[in-house]
């Protein structure tokens, strides 16, 4: 059994991790400021008698003894990260610092959530962990990507420095039950949007693309990666490459749903990054064959009946 602590744990993808680490029998810290996670995620994790919850924010220090790190607290979507982009930026850095802090003093091994956003809106395409990236450091998508960036050298340097344990997950598009209907992420609000035959806004032309994973491919991805050997370090794509453009997807969903929502379109958003796909080569090789397992298709199908639920309908 392992101690292990999740920031962000009630969150979108940190309520999964818990809910799956927990089930193979390790001891849960779930540690969250609620500014974009709820309760009602973990609420029916609550009463196991190895998860824990603390309320506390990680710009500020926080001391315990655990065996391993996932340092997932970070509003993800542009809307949340956006709202006050100084605090996003002390969320991903100085939360860093203490993570990392804490896994020095402790001799943990520690997992932090990166993005394919450190790609920008790349000018390589697929995108391999060997892009630097094509990040507009003075735009409205910087705080989430700069913060990102500058936690990932933080990761390497107390690596170098003080030999902590660490890994980088490059988390593309993911999706999924308990996603905030609240956040304006693109499967969020076309979902809903499509389930209340509401219009669906799409930004531009339609023609940017995504590449979406499956919560439980990523969640599976983390795992794999957090056991890798110690000396194994540097970041890795986590990804589905199954690439579809944001028009197709509309398309998608209103036919998945049997909506009778219709199209409009909204002016595009400043430095909203063309076309992403990961290349999951290193992925493959390092994570014991890991791969995605869940369809686009059969994701949105779960995902659609947790938001038909959830809506009441
Ligand atoms: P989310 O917003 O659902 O979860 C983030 C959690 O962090 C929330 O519970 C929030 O309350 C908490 N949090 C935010 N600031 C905090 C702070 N200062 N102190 C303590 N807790 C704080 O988002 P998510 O989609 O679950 O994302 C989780 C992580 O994965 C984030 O680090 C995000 O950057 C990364 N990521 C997500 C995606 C994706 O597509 N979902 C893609 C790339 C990277
Ligand atoms: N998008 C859209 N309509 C929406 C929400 C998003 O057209 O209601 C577009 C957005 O401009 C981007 C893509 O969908 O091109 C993915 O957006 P999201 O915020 O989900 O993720 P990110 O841009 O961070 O990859």
């Amino acid at each position: 059994m392992k101690r292990v602590l999740i920031t962000g744990g009630a969150g979108f993808i940190g309520s999964h991790l818990c809910e799956r680490l927990l089930k193979e029998g390790n001891e849960v810290i779930c540690l969250d400021n609620y500014f974009t996670g709820y309760k009602s995620n973990i609420v029916h994790l609550m009463n196991h008698p190895y998860f824990e919850l603390v309320r506390h924010d990680v710009i500020m220090p926080y001391f315990c003894e655990v065996d391993e790190i996932y340092n997932l607290a970070c509003p993800a979507s542009p809307i949340h990260y956006q709202y006050n982009p100084i605090k996003t930026i002390k969320t991903s850095v100085m939360g860093a610092i203490n993570m990392l802090g804490l896994a020095k003093r402790v001799k943990a091994k520690i997992l932090q959530a990166s993005t394919s956003e450190v790609y920008g809106d790349p000018m390589v395409h697929p995108q391999p962990e060997s892009y630097w990236g094509n990040v507009n450091p003075v735009g409205r998508r910087s705080n989430y990507d700069e913060g990102k960036r500058c936690a990932e050298t933080l990761c390497m340097d107390y690596h170098y420095q003080n030999k902590v344990r660490i890994k980088i997950a490059r988390i593309f598009n993911t999706y999924g039950p308990r996603m905030s209907q609240f956040d304006g992420r693109v499967m969020s609000s076309f979902i809903t949007s499509a389930l209340e035959n509401k219009e669906l806004a799409i930004y531009g032309d339609g023609k940017q693309s995504r590449s979406f994973q499956y919560v439980d491919d990523l969640v599976e991805g983390l795992i794999r990666l957090m056991g890798t050997a110690d000396e194994f370090t540097g970041p890795v794509n986590i990804g589905n490459p199954e690439e579809i453009s944001i028009m197709s997807l509309a398309e998608k969903i209103i036919c998945l749903t049997q909506s009778k929502s219709k199209i409009k379109h909204q002016p595009k958003k400043d430095d909203d990054p063309m076309q992403r796909r990961p290349d999951i080569t290193l992925a493959m090789k390092s994570l014991n064959n890991w791969h995605p397992r869940v369809s686009l298709d059969e994701g949105l199908n779960m995902t659609i009946t947790y938001y038909k639920n959830l809506l009441k309908l």
